[in-house]
């Protein structure tokens, strides 16, 4: 246990842990230790007492999908009576809907439809882009990117740079799950392998588009496994530098196929410490409210977190696979102010916007 108090009092000041250590921390160190040695380390880094949220909305424009995760309850198989593709007329419906409350992040992500064309994306975004011009397009997980690619027979930089030229500007780290080839072969066989998730997201930090990375934890994956991907992250983190934030959630598993057990919360605030102390190159950790509810996220607040994600006003994906939990801007704000520190709106690249709560709430 000496071992593990020492690595504790190294990371909480900012110091570097190997993988063995991070392992170690996860598995063995007592959650209130781990949680003070996080915490400790955000209000470092963080000194202000503030913490952020972004307004904004996810649109799930198609369920169709051709990769069939067993872990998705939101997919359905081209063909399948229950599939939908949005037009743009309703996409845009949609956009302005959240921008009238005050979104400034559009989140566009759906399944690898495997029929719709380059085209059908450029013309989304290119639209989005010019009657919401104040919109941060931050959307298309790795696996829809390659899809595109697949299907138009182009490399990834050009759909990239050919959406970026339409008005996307950043991307959302979905489909990361587990970065480990054998979760990932178990839970998403037919999915991006976790070498090309990487490559994908250094093709788009090189071109200069920030990115998040995420983690779906609490499906069949080990511990170690657990601290692995932080370790891939980290990695990619130390040759780019391009990852705004980090984003654990947890799997939720009602009306999957592959079925299992949700996360318990202790182990959702594990999550959250252990990532702010192995993750010493990623400025900010997010604590959502979208799968733990709100009163589990604002708890995260104390473990490392200085971010509370966003409002997500339209959501379908975890929503169908169980989740019932809903945030207005004054639950986020309330939960903010109630563990001690002062709400802030940002935009997706952190950077603070003043929108009053007394205009939309
Ligand atoms: S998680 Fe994404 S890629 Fe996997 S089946 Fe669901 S929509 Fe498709």
């Amino acid at each position: 246990m000496a071992d593990v108090a020492e690595s504790l009092e190294r990371a909480s000041n900012g110091g570097r842990l190997s993988l063995d250590e991070g392992v170690a921390l996860y598995r063995e160190a007592s959650l209130h230790d781990l949680g003070a040695a996080a915490h400790r380390r955000r209000l470092q880094l963080y000194p202000g007492n503030e913490v952020s949220y972004v307004i904004d909305t996810t649109i799930n424009y198609t369920n169709i999908c051709d990769v069939h995760c067993s872990f998705c309850a939101f997919f359905r198989p081209e063909g399948h009576p229950e599939g939908y593709t949005m037009t743009h007329e309703q996409v845009l419906a949609r956009v302005r809907y959240a921008v009238d409350q005050g979104a400034t992040q559009i989140m566009i992500q759906g399944g690898v439809n495997p029929v719709l064309p380059l085209r059908y994306y450029v013309e989304m975004f290119a639209a989005v882009s010019r009657e919401f011009p104040g919109a941060d397009l931050h959307s298309l997980s790795t696996s829809e990117i390659c899809g595109i690619a697949k299907r138009e027979q182009m490399s990834v930089e050009d759909v990239l740079v050919t959406l970026r030229a339409a008005g996307l500007k950043s991307l959302p780290g979905a489909g990361a799950e587990i970065l480990v080839e054998r979760v990932r072969k178990r839970i998403s066989a037919r999915k991006i392998d976790d070498d090309r998730w990487i490559e994908v997201m250094r093709i788009a930090q090189r071109l200069g588009m920030p990115t998040t990375a995420t983690m779906m934890f609490g499906s069949i994956e080990s511990d170690d496994e657990r601290v692995l991907h932080l370790d891939v992250i980290r990695r990619l983190q130390d040759e780019t530098g391009g990852f705004t934030a980090f984003i654990p959630w947890y799997y939720v598993p009602f009306n999957t196929y592959l079925k299992g057990r949700e996360a318990s919360g202790l182990e959702y605030l594990r999550v959250l410490a252990i990532s702010r102390l192995y993750l010493d190159n990623v400025a900010h950790l997010q604590s959502s409210w979208l799968t733990p509810g709100i009163k589990l996220g604002q708890l995260g607040l104390l473990y490392g977190c200085d971010d509370m994600g966003g409002t997500i006003l339209e959501e379908k994906v975890v929503t169908l696979a169980g989740s019932r939990n809903t945030a207005s801007r004054a639950d986020l704000e309330r939960a903010i102010r109630q563990a001690g520190f002062v709400p802030v709106i940002r935009d997706t690249y952190f950077k603070r916007r003043d929108y009053p709560l007394a205009t939309t709430a």
